[in-house]
């Protein structure tokens, strides 16, 4: 049997994008963001567990490497990465 290569994450997600396109994927996005939100609610109540909320972080992170990638945001998002680190770190260094 032919070994099949392994595409990178980079590669697999403008796959997906290209295969789906930007509004479904869009949607999509919506879609596992709501996931994970109701499983961290539910979990606020005991009735998930941890592999389920790692699951759905997952399925996130698939989804915001795509709208990075579909919204060409990926030099923003590092600026505001690096923003919201420094303010983030002020706050919890202060005494
Ligand atoms: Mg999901």
């Amino acid at each position: 049997m032919e070994k099949r290569e392994s595409m990178t994450r980079q590669e697999l997600c403008r796959a997906a994008i290209s295969k789906f396109g930007k509004e479904a994927q869009t949607r999509k996005a919506v879609e596992e963001l709501t996931e994970l939100s109701l499983a961290l609610q539910h979990s606020a109540k005991g009735k998930t567990s941890y592999d389920n909320i790692s699951e759905e972080i997952a399925d996130v992170r698939f989804m915001l490497d795509q709208l990075e990638i579909m919204y060409d945001a990926a030099g923003r998002v590092e600026y505001w990465s690096q923003e919201k680190h420094k303010r983030l770190e002020t706050i919890v260094s202060h005494k």
